[in-house]
């Protein structure tokens, strides 16, 4: 087979043109200037954006991870800073909010704490004895104080205890008690 000859003598200049071009279309394809770094990267280091008109954004994924990191810190610091002023600005009004909180809802806390003490039993009284034996000596002296500060407290209830246990006694065993 013969080869055909071109019918025209194309121009050096003009297939350094098209070569040239070529060239700058896969470049523009398949690279990208990130705007922030300066960088060029291959493509797939900028991620999707349908606004662009590459399709691809105009800062590089790590320059974006960068600011995305940044951003977090700087509006975390910020963010705890004002939680910390609204918190003491609130004070007051915190305190009498929770204050009127726990007497409102009362019976409701009261059977939570309930519940919530049924079914961790164990592990809290296993953390008092820990607390207690790491503790020995502030605990006696706690002990102590509040049974001098409640004295007649603790009397009128042991008195009260052992006024029902002789009326549950008879209750359940009423002829020996009478008999007695
Ligand atoms: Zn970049």
């Amino acid at each position: 087979m013969v080869k055909k000859s071109f019918e025209f003598e194309p121009r050096y200049s003009d297939i350094e043109q098209g070569i040239e071009e070529r060239k700058n279309r896969i470049k523009t394809l398949c690279f990208k200037i990130c705007s922030k770094c300066g960088e060029t990267k291959f493509i797939f280091k900028f991620s999707l954006d349908k606004r662009n008109a590459d399709g691809r954004t105009n800062i590089c994924k790590a320059c974006r991870s960068l600011e995305g990191l940044n951003h977090y810190y700087q509006n975390r610091s910020k963010m705890l800073r004002q939680n910390k002023e609204y918190l003491k600005a609130n004070k007051k009004a915190r305190s009498i909010y929770s204050k009127d909180y726990r007497i409102k809802n009362k019976e409701r806390l009261k059977e939570l704490a309930g519940k919530w003490y049924k079914s961790n039993k164990k592990t809290i009284k296993k953390r008092n004895l820990k607390y207690y034996q790491e503790n020995l000596e502030a605990c006696k002296r706690r002990r102590k104080l509040w049974i001098e500060k409640n004295k007649e407290k603790i009397r009128e209830y042991n008195r009260e205890y052992k006024r029902r246990r002789r009326l549950k006694a008879k209750e359940s065993n009423p002829g020996k008690q009478e008999g007695k």
